[in-house]
């Protein structure tokens, strides 16, 4: 099996493993609980806590655990509205290519009276702080940008982002999910007030993410019930998560330069080799991107068809993302950053990870363009273009 799907999901590492199971081995006390085992599970709790904000240059005490990303992102959207409406506030920037977990939490918030400003991408897949800077009106009471795009891997200039909103007084969240243990991210330094962050994108556990909330933000809780989470966040703390996402962030963050340049490595081999496919193209911007992120259109073909193909292969990949799969809507990042309808349908998205091997890069280089080709050949469109009645798109 080739995995090249990570920005779907990581691998869980050793390292987190092995700081999960003496929490679910012996120390497996309530934190809540008032005595010593109870306490035990507390500070260890605390800790993770402390690790956790170290490596994005926060506050521990600004560290709200989650169920994932997609939670942190509600809690932060939802708390930042709120907060605004209750000073008259009530317009909210955003971008067409959001994840989501924001996106439908924005449609909520439009249900509820707000109004919603989607700033355009551009065709490299990128939102800059000028558009911002336009966007904001006396009323606006939250900007949310993603750090990095799921789909297309372009990272947004989010420190110039923060800059603006900063000067502006305007608070600033970004869904930093496939942007923490891939790239610097230093919450004080980037004038982020919200940051949410899951650990099954770096190796860590499902099920377990955090929310960074500056100091002074106002929070509200999506859970009621205990107290858990400075009373932000109800529920019994998955202590065992916990700590393989601590022990999972701080490894990621060592090794990421080291990995960085490896994979930076594999993923221009993998672009150079996929642009020989003749009517091609390559989504997001060439450089300004995740490391291990390569996303193509080829036209003529279905994606979902195509991953059926690969995966007969062994090769594990990805059409649009994770949340479009499944249905037939092309990909909403994709035709945000212009593409039509039909390019959008022919998407391949490509993540790899550092022990991606070389070879296996080459295994893809094989077996891609040959499917592409099988499945040009059956197509009935594609023979009106070859023959000249129907043009090109690409
Ligand atoms: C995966 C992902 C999410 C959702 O995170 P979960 O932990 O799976 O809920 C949100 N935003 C982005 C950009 C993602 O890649």
């Amino acid at each position: 099996m080739i995995y090249a799907d990570n920005a779907a999901t990581t691998r869980m590492s050793s390292t987190a493993m092995e700081a999960m199971l003496p929490y679910m081995r012996e120390r497996f006390g309530n934190p809540s609980s008032l005595y010593g085992e109870g306490q035990k599970a507390a500070e260890a709790l605390w800790s993770a806590r402390e690790r956790i904000a170290a490596c994005i240059g926060a506050l521990p005490q600004e560290i709200y655990f989650t169920s994932g990303g997609s939670e942190a992102d509600n809690q932060a959207i939802l708390s930042a509205a709120h907060s605004g409406e209750r000073k008259g506030k009530k317009h909210v920037i955003s971008t067409a290519f959001e994840h989501h977990a924001v996106l439908h939490t924005l449609q909520k918030l439009e249900k509820e009276g707000f109004i919603v400003e989607l700033l355009p991408v551009h065709e490299n897949g990128m939102v800059y702080p000028e558009q911002v800077a336009e966007a904001v009106r006396e009323d606006t009471c939250l900007v949310t940008i993603m750090y990095a795009n799921n789909e297309i891997g372009s990272v947004l200039p989010v420190t110039e982002i923060g800059a603006v909103c900063r000067e502006k007084k305007v608070p600033f969240h970004t869904d930093a999910v496939q942007a923490v243990g891939h790239l610097p991210v230093h919450v004080k330094e980037q004038n982020i007030d919200f940051l949410s962050l899951s650990a099954h994108k770096f190796h860590g556990p499902k099920g377990i993410g955090a929310l960074y909330a500056r100091r002074g933000m106002a929070l509200e809780s999506l859970i009621a019930g205990g107290a858990q989470e400075r009373g932000k966040r109800a529920g019994t703390e998955n202590v065992p998560a916990v700590m393989g996402m601590a022990a999972a962030l701080e490894e990621a963050c060592r090794d990421r330069q080291k990995k960085q340049e490896r994979l930076i490595r594999l993923r221009t081999r993998l672009i150079e080799g996929l642009s020989q496919i003749p009517h091609s193209v390559l989504n997001g911007d060439a450089d300004k991107r995740l490391p291990g992120n390569v996303n193509f259109c080829f036209e003529g073909i279905e994606g979902e068809s195509l991953l059926l193909l690969l995966d007969d292969e062994g090769i594990c990949a990805s059409s649009g993302s994770a949340c479009t799969s499944g249905s037939l809507a092309p990909s909403h990042v994709l035709l945000a950053i212009g593409r039509s309808h039909e390019i959008a349908h022919g998407s391949l998205r490509l993540s790899l990870d550092a022990d991606n091997t070389e070879e296996e890069v080459e295994q893809i280089l094989k077996i891609v363009p040959k499917a592409v080709e099988r499945l040009r050949n059956l197509s009935p469109l594609w023979k009106e273009k070859i023959s000249g009645k129907l043009r090109f798109i690409l």
